[in-house]
Order: structure tokens, then sequence, then C-alpha cells
């Protein structure tokens, strides 16, 4: 048996896992879930989105499958998402975008992964706020140090990028193409702008491709790479990604795909590995039963590939495929018509997927 904690979420969260969880039992691998909360549905009665409980269960168990969590824009409690990648250290986030056939996209035979640094950049959580007596004196300081003057009414983002950070996710990147036998891995950056941050990045890169000389290395900065990825996408193979472009593109690579729906995630630290999907907790739809189940069952899949259950995850990945080809038991938004009254629901759709998988 394996132990794994199942994070709920909020909004579409706790009906998708259900879904995941169920068709990831139907493959007949030992896994032991350990239900727990996070999000603005707990906050209420824990007083806190991130309980210690869900925290100490994912330390314990090394492994857990995260349904979407609610960040509140401007106000509320910071990234719950964030937070849990910082204190695990879960330093690589890994993407796959593959095309499935049956899935509306203007593309066919995507095989992209992103891999993308999870910790650092402007997504650190160094934050001033505008009107706040540090923020002031962080102003003044920089005033003093900076030809460039910043309006003292001014928030503050602070943007770290290290060379110890940047060497192990290029390093990473270098490790996981040559394991899945991948041929290319791309540095993704700004350094033309900012010299300091994304200049480094790009200059650390180089330094650990000469050490991978085995895989082909090249960089792009980000927003040629944004056109490219439109135009030619089937020029690249893996990308390595700061932290706040690697969010982005990895939405962009989604799109590429077929949409949020279908793409899964993971992020990976030395000793903690979460699983979980590219999208959002898409609060509009909560409790309707609609939203589509595939990209938290297909992180499913990489989960059952991380723990070594090769034939599980093939078996899973195979029925959702089958299941998304024939197109008829599948949700709204895989539908040519959103409004198609045969979309089936989220448990609906898992039940055709365990229908494939049990025969
Ligand atoms: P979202 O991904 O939740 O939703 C955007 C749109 O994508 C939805 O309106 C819906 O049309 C579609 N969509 C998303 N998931 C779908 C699914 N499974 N099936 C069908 N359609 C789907 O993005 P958002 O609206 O920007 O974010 C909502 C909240 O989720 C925010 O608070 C955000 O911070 C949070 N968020 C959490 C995570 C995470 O937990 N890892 C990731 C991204 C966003």
């Amino acid at each position: 048996m394996t132990n794994v904690t199942l994070i709920t979420g909020d909004g579409i969260g706790p009906e998708i896992a259900q879904a995941a969880q169920r068709c990831i039992n139907a493959t007949g691998a030992k896994i032991n879930w350990e239900i727990r909360e996070a999000g603005i549905d707990v906050m209420a009665k824990a007083g806190t989105p991130l309980p210690d409980s869900t925290v100490e269960s994912i330390k314990k168990n090394a492994l857990a499958l995260k349904a979407p969590i609610t960040t509140p824009v401007g106000a509320g409690f910071r990234s719950i998402n964030v937070h849990l990648r910082q204190i695990f250290d879960l330093y690589a986030c890994v993407r796959p975008c593959k095309s499935y056939k049956g899935v509306r996209s203007r593309y066919s035979n995507i095989d992209l992964v992103l891999v993308r640094e999870n910790t650092e950049d402007l997504y650190a959580g160094i934050e001033f706020e505008k009107g706040k007596d540090d923020t002031a004196e962080l102003i003044n300081w920089l005033n003093k140090h900076s030809k460039k003057q910043i309006r003292s009414d001014s928030g503050i983002s602070i943007k770290p990028i290290s060379v110890a950070g940047t060497e192990r996710i290029v390093q990473y990147a270098f490790d996981y193409a040559r394991k899945m036998g991948r041929m290319k891995v791309t540095s993704v950056h700004k350094a033309n702008i900012m010299k300091f941050t994304d200049g480094l990045w790009l200059e650390v890169s180089r330094q650990v491709a000469a050490k991978n000389s085995d895989i082909e290395f090249e960089d792009r900065i980000v927003d040629n790479m944004c056109m490219q990825l439109v135009q030619k996408p089937e020029l690249y193979d893996v990308l390595v990604l700061p932290n706040l472009y690697g969010d982005i593109l990895s939405d962009l690579c989604a799109g590429l795909v077929g949409g949020l729906g279908v793409a899964p995630g993971a992020n990976i630290g030395e000793k903690v590995a979460i699983f979980e999907a590219t999208h959002g907790s898409a609060p509009k739809y909560k409790g309707l039963n609609k939203v589509n189940p595939v990209a938290l069952i297909l992180s499913g899949v990489l989960l059952l590939r991380h723990i070594g259950n090769t034939a599980e995850a093939n078996k899973l990945e195979n029925a959702v495929a089958a299941v998304i080809a024939e197109g008829k038991d599948v949700t709204y938004d895989m539908k040519a018509d959103r409004n198609d009254p045969t979309a089936v629901g989220t448990q609906e759709m898992a039940n055709a997927i365990i229908k494939k998988i049990t025969g």
C-alpha cells in the first residue's frame, strides 16, 4: 500500500478529486488515501486555509494528489499553492502538454513538457504593500541607490533568481529529458531586459547545458517563445522556465492541446511530490457536476508513474484517451458545441473511464 494525501481543495476541487480517486482506484493500484482539506471552504471551521493536519499528512506520506484551491484576488490569504511549494521546497513543476485524439484543438501531435522553477522569481511572495512604513523605507533606499526613481505610492514585488535555484531546475530539466528519451531543452528568459535576474538564469542555464552536452540546448526570449509556440510548437521538446513565465506559458501550452481541462501537472521536491491539474478552482462551476475531471485524472497518471505503477498508469491514460477519442461520455468543454445536451457530468465521465479500465 502506498499512502497518498488527497487534498480536496475548494470550488470544483472536491468533485474532481472524487472522480480522480475513483478512476485511480479502478486501476487496482494499492493506494491508501488520506483525505485532507485546504482552501476557502475549510477556512471558516479551521480558522486557516491550510490546516496543520493537511501539512502533516503530506509531510508523512511525501505524496499528494491536490485538487485546485482558490486564491482570493487582492485581499484575503496568500496563495496556498505557492505556500505549499515553498514549505516543501517543490522546486520543479512539470507540465506535460500532449495532444489526445478527439480533443478539439488547432494543433495535433503536440508533445511538449514544461519544467517550471517553482520557488523563486516574482512568485517568491516577497511583497511590500503600498503606503506601509517598510515599503516607504525600501523605496527611499532604492531611490538612494538607483538612478531610476520609484513613486512613493508604489507597491513592490521582489524577483529573486539565484545560481543555486537555477542550477537545480535546469539540471532537473536535463535529467528529465534524458530519462524520458527527449532530445532538446530550451531555456526561456528575458535576459535582454532583466540582466541581473534573467541574465543570471541564462548564464547558469548555459553552464549547466555545457555539462549535459548529450542533450541539445538552446534559449529563447519569452515573448519570442510565445510566438514560436503558437506558430511552430513542433520545434520544441522540453522547456525550462523561471516561475512567472512558467506559469503563463503552462496555460498557453494547455491551450495548444485543447485547454485547461486536459493539462496535468506535478510539483516535485527532493522529498515530497504533489500532483495537481494546471487549471484552478473555477468557482462558478462549483457543485454543478459539470467540469472536466481529466486534468486531475492525468495528474493521477503522473503520480502512478512516479511511484512505479507503470501498468496502472498506462491503463488509466489509455482509458482516458479512449473516452476522449469516442467523444460521447465527455463533459461540455469537450463537445463541439458547449451547449450540447449530450454532454455528461464530471462523475459520469469518470464512470465511462472506469468502465474502459474494468472492461
Ligand atoms: P480556472 O482554471 O479556475 O478557470 C478558468 C476557466 O477555465 C473556467 O471558468 C472554466 O471555463 C475553465 N475550466 C477550468 N477548469 C476546468 C475544468 N476542469 N473543466 C472545464 N473547464 C474548466 O482559472 P481562474 O478562474 O483564473 O482561477 C480561479 C481560482 O483558482 C483563482 O482563485 C486562482 O487563484 C485559483 N487557481 C488555483 C490553482 C491551483 O490550485 N493549482 C491553479 C490556478 C488557479
